[in-house]
């Protein structure tokens, strides 16, 4: 059977059509377009996936082959398909799962796109096989997904799982959500500028300074990993409350819910070796049980196509 996987993205809509061994027969993308109704945005999607459904490929992509269609949204949906916000996608209380099964008659689910990810790395990532797994984006901003049982645990409500915000600082840093000292303004890419953009002046000799030019509106966090492999001090210490935070976040993962295994995906796990070699020496000092085996952490391992994987994979 098939199972179609539906990612959408801020900028881009990706669709794939995937067998029965999670392999992407075929793919298609469209551009995010924001400016036009909501019902003409999912006429597009619509038309995408008649697109990827090519029997000359595969004598199993036709529609009758299909099973079940998910999408993953930037954004909160709850068990009716119903999208609570997509901030991006401006959508706002628009029923997808209606929407689209008024014009495919096959079962439609969505979810948000880290639980999608947790999905996809439990099922045919780093993390399958294992039944516990907590997955973090360290992205612009921070997402997470849990596993338990093989399933995506969403909360009673369907609005758990936002580690991100979490508050690891009394009286930090004011975040997007109005609370102050979130998960997100700490662990994020954004913490990761926003610390070299603060500093920048103060530290004219740094190897940042000189990759950037001067220019704070340069700077990304690959800058600040550019310069620490180039064993710059003031990287160095960006790098090393990065990782104190990060840390203190699995930590604290690690003492509610002692899962198998902790992924780390997202923009920031692309520093790879450096990032997890650091975090995994760190974090135990603030586990509670540290005498106990804990959790391994990882980097992801499907990378991009993890949206469409674990999005065909909702059930
Ligand atoms: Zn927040």
């Amino acid at each position: 059977m098939i199972r179609i996987g539906i990612d959408i993205g801020g900028t881009g809509i990706q669709i794939g059509a995937l067998d029965d061994n999670y392999h992407i027969l075929n793919q298609a993308s469209i551009p995010t377009c924001t400016n036009i109704p909501f019902e003409a945005q999912v006429d597009q999607m619509v038309e995408c996936i008649h697109d990827v459904l090519r029997p000359e490929i595969n004598p199993e992509l036709t529609m009758n082959h299909v099973l079940s269609i998910g999408a993953g949204i930037p954004g909160i949906a709850n068990a009716e398909g119903t999208v609570i916000n997509c901030t991006n996608l401006g959508w706002s209380y628009v029923p997808l799962r209606e929407a689209f099964q008024k014009r495919i008659q096959k079962p439609f689910y969505v979810d948000n796109d880290a639980n999608v990810a947790a999905l996809a790395e439990s099922i045919a990532g780093i993390s399958a096989g294992t039944s516990s797994s907590v997955f973090i984006t360290l992205g612009t901003g921070i997402g997470s997904g849990i596993i338990l049982n093989g399933k995506v645990w969403k909360g009673f409500h369907g609005i758990g799982g936002e580690l991100g915000h979490m508050i690891l600082k009394l009286d930090g840093k004011p975040c997007s959500c109005g609370n102050h000292g979130c998960v997100e303004q700490y662990c994020s890419a954004s913490a990761i500028i926003r610390m070299a953009r603060e500093g920048l002046a103060d530290h004219p000799e740094s190897c940042i300074h000189a990759i950037c030019g001067g220019d704070p509106g340069k700077i990304n966090a690959k800058t600040v990993f550019d310069a620490l492999h180039k064993e710059d001090p003031w990287a160095d210490q960006i790098f090393t409350e990065y990782v104190s935070c990060l840390a203190q976040t699995i930590a604290n993962v690690t003492n509610f819910l002692d899962p198998e295994i902790i992924i780390l995906g997202g923009g920031v796990s692309k520093a790879g070796s450096v990032l997890l070699d650091a975090v995994r020496m760190e974090f135990p000092k603030y586990v509670l049980f540290n005498d106990q085996p804990l959790p391994r952490v990882e980097i992801a391992s499907l990378g991009a196509e993890a949206g469409i994987i674990g999005a065909a994979m909702l059930s």
